[in-house]
């Protein structure tokens, strides 16, 4: 199960990422807490370097507004506030990722000026 989460997640922060090819550093992580840093170190919108934090993971289903996907690609793709688990609880808690603070104001805005992230919003 954490192998499909950690899949998934890879999967999905590659589609949203220009490649880099170095590498995390890598060290022991606590119980629940799940490893999710991109291999990206800088943000190619804001042209920020990365930081790492520590953010909940929401499992279920989520439907994500196509408005949502067009602006996470332009505006924050990496704003990793929350990270999506999948539709089955892997167990894990939280995740560590990597974000850009640039991305994480873009998003705040994007929700102030009306955003949807759900279909149903
Ligand atoms: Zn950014």
């Amino acid at each position: 199960m954490r192998r499909k989460a950690v899949f998934i997640a890879v999967a999905l922060s590659l589609t949203m990422c220009t490649v880099s090819h170095e590498e995390p550093t890598l060290r022991w992580l606590p119980s629940g807490l799940l490893d999710c840093r991109d291999a990206v170190t800088e943000c190619a919108v804001h042209r920020l370097q990365l930081k790492e934090d520590e953010v909940p993971i929401l499992y279920g289903l989520v439907r994500l507004h196509d408005d949502y996907f067009l602006a996470q690609e332009e505006r924050f793709p990496h704003a990793n506030d929350v990270w999506f688990g999948g539709c089955v609880d892997g167990g894990d808690q939280t995740a560590l990722v990597t974000f850009c603070e640039g991305c994480r104001h873009a998003l705040s805005k994007y929700f102030a000026d009306g955003g949807r992230l759900n279909e149903g919003d």
